[in-house]
């Protein structure tokens, strides 16, 4: 059977973490790049991903996250900057994902693959992306960019509830959960994530559109972006996603 658990301590917690995936990987490691706006369904997409293809989802969103739930009072005074940024729906500074990003270069060269959600989102950092990875000897196999437009981004993120414990995610206009407030998959507590608000929501729209368009050409010159309109449901985008991706 195909072993497609993925622990990600190494992407969560940085370098000193180890990795239940070690060993040989998968055939045709994936290395893949999603992109589009926020709220588009990068996370949901990452998970049909990765059932069926394997590979590793890496968000740099849920690194933050992650340091957020260790408590930010432990954080460092960098980490303490980006998690101020992300709680206003600003873009954390380059600098500061290019370091997160150097800290967890094994996940990089993993041979499980990777697909990389939520980076890049600068051109800088699709720049950084492609020096690191000419440096590993990796070569990107596509950038999927989720196409969505604003008013369904806002109605779709403000009904986004993320589960505590295993991290599911629904939404309670298109999927409620059977229980309010419990996950379906588990039982834990679903919760809103603070910048799903909706001021922080427009916010985070804005940035996306001030920034997206060069890393989309960046891309686009490469010949390695593949536009995919979201479909009415996660299943629907999943089949054109896979439809591509297996075209590359
Ligand atoms: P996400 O879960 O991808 O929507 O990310 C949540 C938040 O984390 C974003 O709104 C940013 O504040 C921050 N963030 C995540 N990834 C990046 C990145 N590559 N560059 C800058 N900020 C990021």
């Amino acid at each position: 059977m195909k072993d497609n658990s993925t622990d990600r301590a190494l992407w969560l917690n940085g370098s000193g973490a180890c990795c239940k995936r070690s060993g040989p990987g998968p055939r045709r490691p994936w290395h893949v790049v999603l992109l589009g706006p926020p709220g588009a369904g990068k996370g949901t997409q990452a998970d049909l991903i990765v059932q069926t293809l394997g590979a590793c989802q890496l968000s740099t969103g849920e690194v933050f996250r992650a340091a957020i739930a260790a408590g930010s009072a432990a954080a460092s005074p960098a980490m303490q900057q980006a998690l101020a940024a992300m709680q206003r729906g600003a873009l954390v500074p380059d600098e500061i994902v290019f370091s997160l990003l150097r800290e967890r270069l094994g996940c990089l060269s993993c041979t499980h693959g990777f697909l990389l959600d939520g980076f890049p989102r600068t051109h800088a950092q699709a720049v950084a992306l492609d020096a690191l990875l000419a440096e590993i000897g990796v070569h990107l196999d596509a950038a999927v960019n989720f196409l969505a437009d604003d008013a369904e981004i806002v109605s779709r993120i403000s009904g986004r509830r993320v589960c505590r414990t295993c991290r599911a995610t629904t939404n309670l206009e298109l999927s409620p959960p059977n229980v309010p407030g419990i996950c379906d998959a588990c039982g834990g507590e679903l919760f809103q994530r603070a910048d799903d608000e909706p001021e922080v929501v427009r916010n985070r729209l804005t940035h996306y559109h001030a920034t997206a368009k060069p890393v989309l050409d960046f891309y686009r010159s490469r010949g390695l972006l593949h536009e995919i309109p979201v479909g009415r449901t996660p299943k629907e985008t999943f089949e054109r996603t896979h439809k591509v991706l297996l075209a590359v």
